[in-house]
């Protein structure tokens, strides 16, 4: 078992909202979100420019247009955020010394706070509890 720690606390600068992209929510994130939002699917997909498939929705963030839930700098959908949010960074494919290293130039959070080991990352991630 892998004694690697990994060290993390969200430091809030919201740059993750920001990174072009795709927030990507599944159904049962959507579905979560049009009811905190009190909206329909399609007004959604038509408000917020995004895009459908069989089993999620996905916004696009881009240079200099951050993902349209970031208002003042902190998530105005937080209690609904998706799991792709409410998990990163500890995503199974930043789960690599190499990759979580890079990772760090776009988080600063990450190397920051308490340490965690992979298992514990595992179960925290699996769960869909918050990093922050
Ligand atoms: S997860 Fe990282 S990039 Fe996102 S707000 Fe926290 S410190 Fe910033
Ligand atoms: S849903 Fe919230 S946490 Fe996720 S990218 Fe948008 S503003 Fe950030």
């Amino acid at each position: 078992m892998s004694k690697e720690k990994y060290n993390f606390q969200c430091t809030q600068c919201g740059d993750c909202c920001r990174r072009p992209g795709v927030v990507e929510f599944d159904a049962e994130d959507f579905a979560a979100l049009l009811t905190f939002l009190d909206i329909d699917r399609r007004s959604f997909i038509e408000k917020y420019y995004s895009t459908e498939d069989e089993s999620s929705v996905l916004l696009w963030v881009e240079e200099g247009r951050p993902c349209p839930f970031l208002v003042d700098n902190r998530c105005s959908v937080f209690e609904v955020r998706p799991k792709q949010c409410r998990t990163y960074p500890f995503w199974a494919e930043l789960l690599d010394k190499g990759a979580w290293k890079e990772e760090a130039h776009d988080c600063p959070g990450i190397g920051q706070g308490p340490s965690y080991t992979k298992t514990e990352i595992e179960e925290i991630r699996d769960n869909n509890k918050a990093t922050k």
